[in-house]
C-alpha cells in the first residue's frame, strides 16, 4: 500500500490524485508524487507526495476527513 493509504483529491475535483513513483532517476530516484487522475496541466496538478505529506504535518486541519470512495 502507499504510506498514506490515500490521496488528496485533486483541486480541479475529478478524482483522488494518483500516485506514481518515479523511475530510476539521475536526481530522483524511486520518489513518490502525486499527479492529477485526468493529466490535467492545472495549478497543483504535480506535487511531491514527501512535500504534500510536510504540509499534512504542519496543517493537520486542512486534511479533508472525507472518507468516501
Ligand atoms: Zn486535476
Amino acid at each position: 500500500m502507499y504510506p498514506l493509504g490515500e490521496t488528496p483529491a485533486c483541486v480541479c475535483g475529478s478524482s483522488k490524485m494518483e500516485m506514481r513513483c518515479t523511475g530510476k532517476s539521475v536526481m530522483n530516484t524511486g520518489r513518490y508524487y502525486l499527479k492529477c487522475p485526468v493529466n490535467g496541466k492545472h495549478l497543483e496538478s504535480f506535487k511531491w507526495y514527501d512535500e504534500y505529506r510536510g504540509e499534512v504535518l504542519r496543517m493537520p486541519t486542512a486534511l479533508n476527513s472525507d472518507k468516501g470512495e
